[in-house]
């Protein structure tokens, strides 16, 4: 007889669904930005509401609030006040997956789409569609982007922060 024994985990294949408390908005756009999807709550939300809406859409929750913590069993309180710190503490439990990310906008959490440089007509400087192949367009606020010099940073950044992450 087969027994099969199903571990139920908030963490799939790095698709997560996070909700960051309104003390973590620098570490929700880095948690973005490598792929995870982060709700961001912003401040005046109260702790029941917050919890109401972690409820709703399942999602787990990471906080800097003890109490919240506490109130809402499904979530992470995190130690840190630094955003590297704090990013650690998260990929600990939750790993991140290479191939996501930058596949997500850092401002609002929706999915980016690759689009060919030949295909965008909106507008962008002379350099970028001289040299870039592709850009990425946010499909939910529109912005673009593309793996320019600030890419390059994001990138040493996040490396830097999973080399000190074993
Ligand atoms: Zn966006």
């Amino acid at each position: 007889m087969l027994v099969i024994i199903r571990l139920v985990i908030v963490s799939e294949n790095g698709n997560e669904l996070f909700m960051a408390d309104s003390m973590l908005g620098k570490m929700a756009k880095w948690l973005r930005l490598m792929g995870y999807s982060v709700k961001y709550i912003s401040n005046g939300v109260s702790d029941d509401e917050v919890i109401n809406l972690c409820r709703r859409d399942n999602l787990f929750l990471l906080t800097r609030d003890k109490v919240l913590h506490e109130r809402y069993k499904n979530s992470m309180l995190i130690e840190s006040d630094e955003f590297h710190e704090q990013i650690k503490q998260v990929i600990r439990v939750f790993k991140p997956d290479e191939t996501k990310y930058f596949t997500r906008c850092p401002l609002c959490n929706s999915t980016l789409l690759t689009v060919p440089i030949s295909d965008y007509d909106g507008e962008i400087p002379v350099n970028v569609r001289s040299v870039h192949g592709e850009v990425y367009v946010c499909s939910g606020c529109g912005k673009v982007y593309w793996k320019g010099t600030h890419y390059i940073s994001i990138r040493k950044t996040i490396e830097n922060i999973m080399g000190k992450a074993t």
